[in-house]
C-alpha cells in the first residue's frame, strides 16, 4: 500500500546517511522518527521526533513500531531481530534477511557466488589452523568477517606468518583472508528495487580511496559503456538474489587485467552515491523514500559531470575549515553533517563541484581540497 506524505517514517540509525534520508523525507511532507543511542546525532538534529534508545531495547521498539508506518535503515549493523521484531507493527524495508547478508563477509562473499559473481579470492578464517590450509596468494588482506568500515579491522599480510600475527591481533574473531588485487579502478552501483521487484540503477560512480576511506567519488566513472553495462547488471542481480527493498550499493574492483570483481556491498544509501544530491534528478535519499513509501521510482538521470569529495576531520586543524574559500567556487555545493566533534578519519560532510566535463570537475574539486588540506585561502 502505498504511504502518502503526512505518513510517519522510522529510521533506524541517526548518522549522516539518516540525515540526509530526513531532510529528503520531510521535503517529501513525510514525518520522521530517528532512533538512535547517541542524543547527538547528525539525523536526529532535523528529524521530527528522536527515540533515545539501544537497537536491542524491546520495550522502546514497541513504542517506535507501534508510531510509525513504515520502518527502515541507514546502519548496516541494525541486528536482523531488530528488524525482524519490528515486522509485527509495520513493514520493514529492507527486510532482516537483505541486511544480515552485508553484516558478515564470509557469508556475504559465499552469497556473491551463489549469485553467478565472482568476490575478491578469499578464504573464511575461524581459527588459527585455516591460516595454513587457505589457498590464498601473498600479499593478503585480513579483514574481520564484522563490524569493518572505512578500512578498520583490517590488516595487510605478506605471509601466513605475517596473517597468524595479525589474526591473533584482531583477536581471533571469524575473518577472511583476501588477495590483494591490483586496481586499476573502483567503481560502485547505487541501486532502488522497489516491493514490485523493479530495479533502477543510478549512474556508475568512479571511487577513490585514501587509507581505506572513500576520498572521492567522479561520475560519469571514466569505464567502457560495456563495464557501465556489466556492473550495472551484476549490481542489479544481488538486489534480485536479496529480494532487497530499498536502496543498496554495490562496490566492485575493475582489476588491472580488466576483471569486475565484487568487493561489497551495502544494504542502504551509499558515501559513493551522494553526488545525486547535487547532480541527479532524484536523490538516493528521495529514492530511498520513494521505494519504503511505495511510490514511483523517481529519474537517475545524471544532469552533469561531478565530483565529491569527502570532508574528513582531518581537515579542521583546530577550527573549522575556510568555509567562505571553498564557497567562492560557485559550481560547488557544500553539505555539512552537524557533528560535534572533529577527529581524524571521522567524516563530517562533503562537497560536489558540478563542471561541464569531468576533467574540469576532477581539477576544481582538488584545488578546492588542496586548500582545505594546507588551510590556505584558494
Ligand atoms: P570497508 O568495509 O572498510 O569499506 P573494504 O573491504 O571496502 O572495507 O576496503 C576498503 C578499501 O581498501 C577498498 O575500497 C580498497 O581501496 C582497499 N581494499 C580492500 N580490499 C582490497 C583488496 N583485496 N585488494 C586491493 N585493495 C583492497
Ligand atoms: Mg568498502
Amino acid at each position: 500500500m502505498t504511504l502518502l506524505p503526512g505518513s510517519t517514517i522510522g529510521m533506524l540509525g541517526g548518522g549522516q546517511l539518516g540525515r540526509m534520508f530526513t531532510v529528503a523525507a520531510r521535503t517529501l511532507g513525510y514525518r520522521v522518527i530517528v532512533l538512535e543511542p547517541d542524543p547527538h546525532s547528525p539525523a536526529a538534529q532535523l528529524a521530527d521526533e528522536h527515540m533515545i534508545a539501544a537497537y536491542d531495547d524491546e520495550h522502546a521498539l514497541r513504542s517506535f513500531g507501534g508510531k510509525c508506518d513504515v520502518v527502515t535503515t541507514e546502519f548496516e549493523n541494525i541486528p536482523a531481530r531488530t528488524l525482524e521484531f519490528l515486522t509485527q507493527f509495520c513493514p520493514v524495508r529492507p527486510a532482516a534477511k537483505a541486511v544480515e547478508v552485508a553484516q558478515d563477509r564470509i557469508v556475504e562473499k559465499e552469497f556473491v557466488r551463489t549469485c553467478g559473481l565472482s568476490p575478491v579470492p578469499f578464504a573464511a578464517i575461524r581459527e588459527l589452523a585455516d591460516i595454513h590450509t587457505a589457498t590464498i596468494q601473498y600479499p593478503a588482506i585480513l579483514k574481520t568477517a564484522r563490524l569493518g568500515y572505512d578500512g578498520k579491522g583490517q590488516i595487510t599480510v605478506h605471509s601466513a606468518q605475517e596473517a597468524q600475527d595479525a589474526f591473533l591481533q584482531l583477536g581471533q574473531v571469524d575473518c577472511v583472508l583476501e588477495q590483494r588485487v591490483a586496481l586499476e579502478r573502483e567503481i560502485s552501483v547505487i541501486l532502488a528495487r522497489s516491493v514490485a521487484g523493479e530495479v533502477r540503477c543510478f549512474p556508475v560512480a568512479e571511487n577513490e580511496h585514501r587509507k581505506g576511506i572513500l576520498h572521492q567519488t567522479i561520475v560519469p566513472a571514466r569505464i567502457s559503456p560495456a563495464l557501465v553495462q556489466a556492473a550495472q547488471q551484476a549490481a542489479t542481480q544481488i538486489a534480485q538474489c536479496l529480494a532487497f527493498v530499498g536502496v543498496m550499493a554495490v562496490e566492485f574492483f575493475v582489476t588491472t587485467t580488466g576483471e569486475l570483481l565484487v568487493n561489497e556491498m551495502a544494504p542502504r544509501t551509499h558515501n559513493s552515491g551522494h553526488y545525486t544530491l547535487d547532480a541527479c534528478i532524484t536523490s538516493q535519499f528521495e529514492q530511498q523514500v520513494r521505494m519504503v513509501c511505495e511510490l514511483p521510482f523517481g529519474d537517475t538521470h545524471l544532469l552533469s559531470p561531478v565530483v565529491m569529495v569527502n570532508l574528513l576531520g582531518d581537515v579542521w586543524h583546530g577550527s573549522q575549515p575556510d568555509w567562505l574559500s571553498l564557497l567562492q567556487n560557485p559550481n560547488t555545493k557544500l553539505h555539512l553533517y552537524g557533528k560535534r566533534e572533529a577527529r581524524v578519519g571521522r567524516k563530517m560532510g562533503h562537497y560536489c563541484t558540478l563542471a561541464d566535463n569531468v576533467a574540469d570537475a576532477i581539477q576544481q574539486a582538488a584545488q578546492i581540497f588542496q586548500a582545505l588540506e594546507q588551510d590556505t585561502p584558494l
